[in-house]
């Protein structure tokens, strides 16, 4: 449990926001960071960021709030995962529209309770990144709240007009893939709330989650898939449909035949989940089809590809083949063994 997180009184050395002022603090925290894409012409200093877009592509634009409270607790996510997952998230949005994100601009409201070391922490989460998925910090705001901590990412990117990715072009006979495994984040989330209240009950606890750190990596520290979007530019595949996995495989689904006029058929014993997953399912005595189906922020891709493409994704490691799409009128359906099927429902994340 973090609960120094937000709790100034017992760290040592801890510096005020007041001590910086906001410009003193918006420099301190943005200084070490050098634009690496030329079209990146301004960052961070002036009244707005400049950009050069490539001539022929597209832009693609993205933003997500995240709320103290509502979409983290700081009791059980270090800041520095927490400006990880801030970015990752946005770039997840740009990937699933077969697009290459460039840049992000940050913007944060915060209480008096966090320090500058705090914000350094959530910074050297949000530049590692940067680092990783290759991305400019261009700007962003930095206000103060009454309460707590909420980020607001914007990630910007770009795509070939024709290749540009949308929900609601899958057609009648194209195959479904999902990458990665699922429902390990949900169940990462049961496990930290869990021992979350065990922690409040009685302090002295030991959280037990050193044998689940492959769920409960899922949760704090998810990644986004730019090596598929890699693959399938490699293979010269352009989906017919994407989206990414944030509330749920089911909810997605349903995104894609709702926004596409189809149905589909998946199978249960398809569905990619990871023995650590299967392994945390049976100790909360939860279905794993139901946490695969409906637990959010796997960050994984969905798509669909024509007949003619299905071959050139066999064989490649971590996508999994679920199903099919089908005629509206047939509906969205998952099969168990034994040939019965189910009407796919969507839970999702119900934030509001
Ligand atoms: P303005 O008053 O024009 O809104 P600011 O003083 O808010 O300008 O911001 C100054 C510069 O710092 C701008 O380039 C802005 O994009 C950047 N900036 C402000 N807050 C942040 C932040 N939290 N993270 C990154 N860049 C920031
Ligand atoms: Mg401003």
């Amino acid at each position: 449990m973090n609960k120094d997180n937000n709790n100034e009184a017992s760290k040592p050395k801890l510096t005020p926001v007041s001590a910086l002022g906001e410009f003193g603090l918006i420099g301190h925290l943005t200084n070490r960071h050098v634009l690496q894409h030329p079209e990146s012409v301004k960052g961070i200093g002036d009244d707005a960021a400049v950009l050069q877009p490539t001539v022929g592509k597209q832009t693609l634009i993205s933003t997500d709030m995240l709320v103290e409270g509502i979409h983290f607790d700081l009791m059980y996510t270090p800041l520095k995962h927490l400006g990880y997952k801030s970015v990752v998230v946005n770039l997840s949005d740009i990937y699933a529209m077969n697009g290459i994100p460039k840049q992000i601009t940050v913007s944060i409201a915060l209480s008096s309770r966090f320090t500058v070391e705090a914000l350094e922490e959530l910074y050297d989460g949000i530049y590692t990144a940067c680092r990783l998925y290759d991305i400019d910090l261009i700007g962003g705001d930095t206000t103060s709240s009454n309460k707590g901590l909420i980020i607001s990412i914007t990630a910007i990117g770009e795509a070939d007009a024709d290749k540009v990715v949308y929900r609601n072009t899958a057609k009648v006979g194209d195959h479904l893939f999902v990458t990665g495994d699922l429902g390990g984040a949900y169940l990462g989330l049961q496990l930290l709330e869990r021992e979350k209240s065990l922690y409040l009950d009685n302090p002295n606890t030991k959280p037990e989650i050193a044998q689940h750190e492959y769920p409960v990596q899922r949760q704090l520290r998810p990644e986004a898939r730019k090596d598929i979007i890699e693959i399938l530019a490699d293979k010269q595949i352009v989906p017919t449909a994407m989206i990414d996995v944030s509330d749920g495989l089911s909810s997605e689904l349903l995104h894609i035949c709702k926004q596409s006029q189809v149905g589909c058929q998946i199978y249960e014993e398809n569905l990619p989940i990871h023995p650590k997953t299967f392994a945390l399912s049976q100790e909360f005595k939860l279905a794993p089809t139901t946490c695969a189906l409906n637990g959010g922020e796997d960050y994984e891709l969905l798509f669909s590809v024509s007949p003619s493409d299905y071959r050139k994704l066999e064989g490649i490691h971590g996508i999994a083949s679920i199903g099919k799409v089908v005629a509206a009128e047939a509906g969205t359906k998952l099969y168990v063994s034994g040939g019965k099927s189910y009407d796919l429902v969507a839970q999702g994340w119900q934030h509001l």
